[in-house]
């Protein structure tokens, strides 16, 4: 068995987890403990490794200075469609754009146009439906209020905007009329 889990383990280009070296070797889980036995041996005869940082579900192996796990894909995400007054930028998926790789819609959709899967995209931010403001900025008023739990502070920041765009229409009251007059609203605010 020992030169079954050695082939195994000589094929891989990553670490492999325990359960699937008990599939290819065939010891499936019925001698699952034996192979595990068998894998702690060559272990301490310095053959195999043992890795455990990959996640917390799995025990990994190696051949003695074998290969490493392939970097993880860093994940592409997209901005939120938001009013244009609104400062701050948000994730479709709800994150701040910080330290996130952040692609224009366009890339986004060109890098979907590729064959599935797709593991270095964001699955919330790359299959959400895409509206923007100057096209349709009721669309993006009320994406903002339904937002759910993880983007209530757009919804409370929706709220104080809509009352200062009261309170500015009330206070400019013709600046405002023949913004509305001349259907500027939109090309004004979108900028
Ligand atoms: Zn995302």
């Amino acid at each position: 068995m020992t030169d079954q889990i050695l082939a195994v383990l000589r094929e891989a280009a990553e670490p492999v987890p325990t359960g699937e070296i008990e599939d290819r070797t065939g010891c499936g889980i019925r001698y699952g403990q034996l192979c595990y036995r068998m894998l702690r041996r060559l272990e301490r005869l310095g053959q195999v490794e043992k890795i455990e940082l990959r996640d917390m579900k799995s025990r990994y192996w190696r051949l003695a200075g074998g290969p490493a796990f392939a970097p993880e894909p860093v994940r592409a995400h997209i901005l939120r469609a938001k009013p244009p007054w609104r400062a701050a930028e948000v994730t479709v998926c709800g994150q701040g754009p910080g330290a996130l790789r952040v692609v224009p819609w366009d890339e986004m959709d060109a890098m979907l146009r590729r064959p599935p899967p797709w593991p270095d995209l964001c699955p919330a931010c790359a299959t959400t439906r895409r509206v923007a403001w100057s096209d349709d900025p009721v669309a993006v008023v009320v994406a903002a209020a339904q937002s759910h739990a993880l983007h209530s502070a757009s919804r409370t920041a929706l709220r104080a905007e809509l009352l200062a765009l009261a309170c500015l229409a009330a206070e400019y009251p013709e600046r405002f009329r023949d913004l509305l007059e001349a259907e500027q609203v939109l090309q004004v605010l979108g900028g």
